[in-house]
């Protein structure tokens, strides 16, 4: 067990209510700076290598280009997830001259006509950072919306001057009734990994590693070679840290029986990992005997969903 990559998010607040949304927005026990500063630390201490900064929407946070700061200074590749509305020029130079590495712009799944024109508009205004090492990207929602259209939004994407999609599954979020009707059944799912083939020639696609199947695929297309090892790294080489500080394997499991508990009263990363918390994760949902991943496997909480 080694420390290689964490995501922390820096507040559950949000300037949006998406449908698909799995935060409970509020402003309670936020972590401060200087709390969020010696998190930081820590993982660094500990071997962390990446660090996705996400939220809620950490660009409500005005110490957001501090934090960056301190995490890039610390050696740390830092990554930052984002609505993007509150994305401009100044703000995405800041962004970059804090020492930020990739931005990844959420745009859902691309039925808000508003928000796309609001991300198409900003986008025209910074695309030239992605120049030099500064990648930006974008989150889509790959729910059955999305991918019966899949064609004419990767169009828009791409001629947009976007060059890194990465594509996340629906999960059970504040809105039942959208996940009822939009999470992809096992057809839905074959039907995304045949039309992404076209597309892999022109973007950079990339995936959670819920979609494992799909991982995969695009693995083998693109390297040429059957990659047969997808460990799934929750709770071995990842967690996620909530803006209160406490700890979980992986943001689609964050519930109280697989919490670490708070990061705030660790000395040593070893400790997270054999914590009854992420050994309970193992037992339940990472067991030696499971042929696929925890969500592939995972029936306790996501009945409906297709992983
Ligand atoms: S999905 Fe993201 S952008 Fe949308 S409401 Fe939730 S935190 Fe905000
Ligand atoms: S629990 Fe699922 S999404 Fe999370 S790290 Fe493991 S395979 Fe990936």
């Amino acid at each position: 067990m080694k420390l290689r990559c964490a995501t922390m998010k820096v507040t559950s607040r949000c300037n949006l209510r998406c449908e698909f949304c799995y935060e409970k927005q509020d402003n309670r026990k936020e972590l401060s700076k200087d709390q969020i500063k010696h998190i930081i630390k820590f993982l660094k201490d500990n071997g962390c290598r990446t660090l996705m900064i996400s939220g809620g929407e950490p660009l409500l946070r005005k110490d957001i280009y501090e934090i960056i700061e301190y995490a890039s200074s610390n050696k740390i590749k830092t990554k930052l997830a984002t609505n993007g509305t509150l994305l401009n020029c100044s703000v995405a130079n800041r962004l970059k001259e804090s020492g930020l590495d990739d931005i990844y712009i959420s745009v859902g799944d691309m039925q808000d006509s508003d928000r796309l024109n609001n991300f198409y508009q900003t986008l025209k205004s910074y695309i030239h950072l992605s120049d030099s090492d500064f990648k930006i990207g974008v989150n889509v929602i790959t729910s059955k919306t999305f991918i019966n259209n899949i064609n004419q939004h990767f169009n828009k994407i791409i001629n947009a001057g976007i060059k890194t999609i990465f594509l996340i599954p629906p999960k059970p979020g504040n809105n039942v009734n959208w996940y009822r009707k939009e999470c992809i059944s096992s057809l839905y799912y074959i039907k995304l990994c045949k039309n992404i083939l076209d597309w892999l020639d022109l973007i950079e696609i990339s995936t959670d590693c819920a979609f494992w199947f799909l991982k995969k695929e695009i693995d083998i297309i693109k390297h040429d070679k059957l990659m047969d090892n997808y460990n799934c790294p929750a709770a071995d080489s990842s967690f996620v840290i909530n803006k209160e500080g406490l700890i979980y394997p992986c943001a689609y499991f964050e519930l109280e029986n697989y919490c670490a508990g708070n990061i705030l009263n660790y000395n040593n990363v070893l400790s997270i990992f054999d914590s009854p918390g992420f050994q309970n994760f193992k037992i339940v949902c990472k067991s030696a005997e499971s042929l696929f991943t925890p969500c592939i496997s995972c029936k306790e909480d996501y009945e409906s969903c297709i992983m």
